[in-house]
This record gives structure tokens, C-alpha cells and sequence, in this order.
């Protein structure tokens, strides 16, 4: 990495607030996706109505067409069934009672950025799954509650994977979190394992996408062909929990929200 992208963009109130009105558009079309989100529901329908939602509320899919000249995201959501761990393909597959699927979202406002992800299990899942799920969530906000002035960035890396190995699940180590704002990724990175009062120190203005990726099984992953997914080495299935948050005022601020994902699971 070189100096210029490890340079920190801390961001103004006001940078802050735009970035909170991105995550409530974000946040209402990850709901949007939840109420589709059953047996026999194909993925790329998933895809559409979150695209449909994104721009119908002034928003641009952070996602699509993300990445290098020739290897651009081709889809508003990465839709991870099961085994996949991040960056799935939306597909013709439907989804089946038992699956587990992750949908990993962005959505781009007055020019900044937000990024959230959720894992839910379609119909009735296995119990180890459903751990699977509960712990990675958890893990999430135990990490969010790490987040204060004058801890390190890796005090939240070691939290998240404290938590999930004394659980018997794996933390995914290639992939991490990451700054955001003005781009989708910025500097610094949030690993989901580390030590201790090692990396970049937290203070005002600090805008990150905390982004727990846990393996049922062992934390090896591998590539499809397709250049983009990522599966466990061993099969397993692997759950997905993000959101963005803040320091704002000296205090973390959630910039996404589950609130409205929620509301629909609930009925
Ligand atoms: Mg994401
Ligand atoms: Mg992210």
C-alpha cells in the first residue's frame, strides 16, 4: 500500500450526516430485499429491486461497476448463498428452504458513500447455522461498542475475533473492513482479527464499515473463476454482518440501520 492510499480521511459533521442520509436509503433497501427473501425467490430479483429502490430515492449503487477497468462489479448486490462468503453473483438460482444468504449492499448520496450487509436464513436452517448467524451479529455490535476515542483499530479487530473464536467459529483473514466516504474503500483497513493497541488510533470524525465475514468451519476461502466470488475452502457456510459507523461529537454513531430490515422480519 502506498502512502497515499493509508492516509486517513477524517470527515467533517456535516461530511457525516450526508454519509447517515445515504445509510436510511441504504437501510430501506436492504428492507425491500428482506420482504422478497424466501424459498423460490430467484437472486438476481433480489438484485433488481434494491437497484429499482437505490434510484427511485436519488441514489447510485455503490457496487455496480465498482473495481479495476477490466474487472468491474457487474450487480447492485453481492448476493452470498450459503458456502459463499462475500461478493456473490445475483443469479437465476432460487433461494431454498435451509439456505443461508447474505446481501451486501452500498448506496452512493450527494456523494458519499454507505455500505451494510445482513445474513438470513431461509426457512428453517440447521442449529449450527443459526449460531453461525447469531454470533456474527453479535460480534458486530460488540465490535461498534469498541469503537471510542483513543482505542486502536485493532482493539476492534481483537474484540470481533476474541468473541467468534471462543465461540468455535473462524474469522475470514483476507478480506476486512474499511474506511468510506467520498470512495466505497478507503483508508484504513478493519481487519477482523488483530492485536491489541496496534493500528491507526480512533478519533473524531473516523468513518468506517466494520464488516465481521465468520466461517461455520475453518477460515480458509477461495476464488471462484468468475474473479469475484469467494467461498470457504471447506464447504461451510459462512455469514456476513456490516455497518458504518461514525465518531461524531466523541461518540460512535451507527450510520446504517437494521431498523427497517427488522421491522419486516418481524411480521
Ligand atoms: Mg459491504
Ligand atoms: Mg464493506
Amino acid at each position: 500500500m502506498d502512502r497515499k492510499e493509508s492516509v486517513i480521511f477524517y470527515k467533517t459533521k456535516e461530511e457525516i450526516e450526508l454519509i447517515r442520509q445515504s445509510g436510511v436509503v441504504l437501510g430501506k433497501a436492504h428492507a425491500e430485499v428482506a420482504k422478497l427473501i424466501q424459498p423460490g425467490v430467484k437472486t438476481i430479483d433480489l438484485d433488481k429491486r434494491a437497484e429499482e429502490f437505490i434510484r427511485d430515492n436519488g441514489g447510485i449503487p455503490s457496487f455496480k461497476n465498482y473495481g479495476e477497468k477490466n474487472k468491474k462489479f457487474p450487480f447492485t448486490l453481492c448476493v452470498s448463498v450459503n458456502d459463499i462468503v462475500v461478493h456473490g453473483f445475483p443469479s437465476e438460482y432460487q433461494l431454498k428452504d435451509g439456505d443461508i444468504v447474505s446481501v451486501d449492499c452500498g448506496v452512493k448520496l450527494n456523494g458519499f458513500h454507505s455500505d451494510s450487509a445482513y445474513t438470513y436464513p431461509v426457512g428453517e436452517v440447521a442449529q449450527d447455522t443459526k449460531q453461525l448467524l447469531d454470533i456474527t451479529k453479535k460480534s458486530l455490535y460488540k465490535a461498534i461498542e469498541e469503537v471510542r476515542i483513543g482505542k486502536t483499530i485493532q482493539d476492534v479487530s481483537y474484540i470481533i475475533q476474541t468473541f467468534v473464536e471462543k465461540n468455535n467459529f473462524s474469522v475470514v483473514r483476507e478480506l476486512v473492513g474499511h474506511g468510506i466516504g467520498k470512495d466505497l474503500h478507503e483508508a484504513p483497513e478493519v481487519p477482523n482479527f488483530g492485536k491489541k493497541g496496534k493500528g491507526a488510533r480512533i478519533k473524531e470524525g473516523l468513518v468506517i464499515a466494520i464488516e465481521p465475514m465468520i466461517n461455520l468451519g475453518k477460515k480458509e476461502i477461495i476464488e471462484d473463476v468468475d474473479g469475484w466470488t469467494i467461498r470457504t475452502k471447506d464447504g461451510k457456510p459462512s455469514a456476513h454482518f456490516e455497518h458504518t459507523v461514525a465518531i461524531l461529537n466523541g461518540q460512535v454513531e451507527v450510520l446504517t440501520t437494521f431498523e427497517h430490515i427488522e421491522a419486516v422480519l418481524k411480521n
